[in-house]
């Protein structure tokens, strides 16, 4: 049989792929943040993760800029031999600083991060236990470690939030095998937290490591954006935070921040680290810049909320699903492929883009448009945002 087979029979979305309802991989053709241009048309985004409109700050352009200038667009090659900068020896320091950890240690994207983070700790004896609807990055890994040491029954994917779900699960486990407990802090289709004091609890009764991705908590939530840990007041408890920069900090990478042993340990052993060329200088630099602008400016965190507030409210009095929550990840659960294809176009239509999230990549009945707020929008786009919804809810939701 032809390897290409399914290549050749691969049919999905094929049916609305050159209509206007079609959502993914559409081109920006001007980007200004909050407005971009597509289709030759003016819209909000309001589907990025540019949560505090950095990627476009002046100062951090200039920081990318000066940065470019002075050591190139690439450091071809790896951190462990021609790759590492003193940028990056700053940037480690800072970030460290920001998430109240020792040390940490940068990758070239966020994504790599939680393999790079991951399949290193876990060996032939040790178990990992994932929630079931963690970032596909730590699914990944989870496969990976899994191809190097591990059987299916070292992985053990717990109930969503469930920590009762969890501990059984820990309590089922040999008590000789090394624990790593892995969860988004918050999780990025729904925008929920993670119950972080009972997963701590539950942790301590059997001696597991906890991991947070806090790609979605790192300048949202915690004392000046230091993430989830911080938000619970639960700091020295979690022992390895990662995030990514290409949300709040609007430029592109990763880190994991411990303690020293774990960064020094990761540095040597962490093949994602090893064997892929290092961040580069601008990127570096940006996101140095970003958590400095951060830190200095608080009240964007503050607007940040403000604004999903008055959106998720505003939706939820149009007679939107909409879940509760305090992050700016606002999802609207519709519950049908079709219906998040249609609502998204007719959404386009009045000026507004969103994220379509449909099965697999939510569960059935789960289908959902998720919005993503930055903190350079205004109360305007809000509005704006509403009454496109408004509208769409009388001419398609009705009907
Ligand atoms: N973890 C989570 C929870 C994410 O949402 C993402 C990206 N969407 C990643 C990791 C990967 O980060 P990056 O896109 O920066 O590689």
């Amino acid at each position: 049989m032809d390897l290409f087979e399914k290549v050749r029979n691969y049919s999905r979305g094929k049916e609305i792929l050159n209509t206007s309802l079609f959502p993914y991989y559409r081109a920006i053709e001007e980007n200004n943040g909050p407005i971009v241009k597509m289709d030759g048309k003016t819209v909000i985004m309001a589907g990025s993760n540019n949560y505090h409109g950095l990627s476009h700050d002046e100062r951090v352009i200039e920081a990318a800029t000066t940065a470019i200038k002075k050591y190139g667009v690439s450091n071809n090659g790896c951190r462990l031999h021609n790759g590492t900068l003193d940028l990056h020896e700053q940037l480690e320091e800072k970030l460290a600083k920001f998430v109240g950890k020792e040390a940490a240690l940068t990758y070239t994207t966020g994504y790599q991060t939680n393999q790079g983070a991951i399949v290193p700790l876990i060996g032939r004896k040790d178990l990992i236990f994932s929630d079931r609807d963690n970032h596909n990055s730590i699914v990944q890994a989870t496969l990976i470690s899994r191809g190097m040491f591990l059987n299916k029954n070292q992985i053990v994917r717990y109930k969503h939030n469930d920590m009762n779900h969890l501990t059984r699960c820990l309590r089922q486990a040999p008590m000789d095998a090394g624990k790593l407990i892995v969860s988004d802090g918050v999780f990025s289709m729904s925008g929920a937290i993670v119950d972080l004091p009972n997963m701590v609890r539950a942790a301590k009764e059997v001696g597991a490591r906890i991991m947070l991705d806090d790609a979605h908590s790192i300048g949202i939530i915690g004392k000046s954006g230091a993430g989830t840990a911080s938000h619970y007041g639960l700091d020295d408890e979690v022992d390895m935070i990662m995030g990514t920069f290409s949300k709040s900090f609007g430029s592109i990478g990763g880190f994991v921040a411990g303690s020293k042993e774990l960064i020094h340990y990761l540095k040597y052993t962490s093949p994602a680290h090893i064997f892929s060329a290092s961040l580069p200088a601008a990127q570096a630099a940006a996101t140095m810049a970003s958590i400095d602008i951060l830190l200095a400016e608080p009240e964007r965190m503050e607007k940040l909320q403000t604004l999903a507030n008055r959106l998720r409210k505003g939706l939820q009095s149009l007679g939107y699903r909409v879940p509760e929550g305090f992050v700016p990840i606002i999802p609207v659960i519709l519950g049908d492929d079709m219906l998040v294809f249609k609502t998204w176009g007719a959404l386009m239509e009045h000026g507004v883009f969103t994220n379509a999230a449909v099965s697999p990549g939510v569960p059935e009945g789960h289908q959902l448009l998720r919005i993503c707020l930055m903190s350079t929008h205004e109360e305007e786009h809000i509005d704006s945002i509403l009454e496109a919804f408004s509208k769409v809810k009388n001419s398609i939701l009705v009907s």
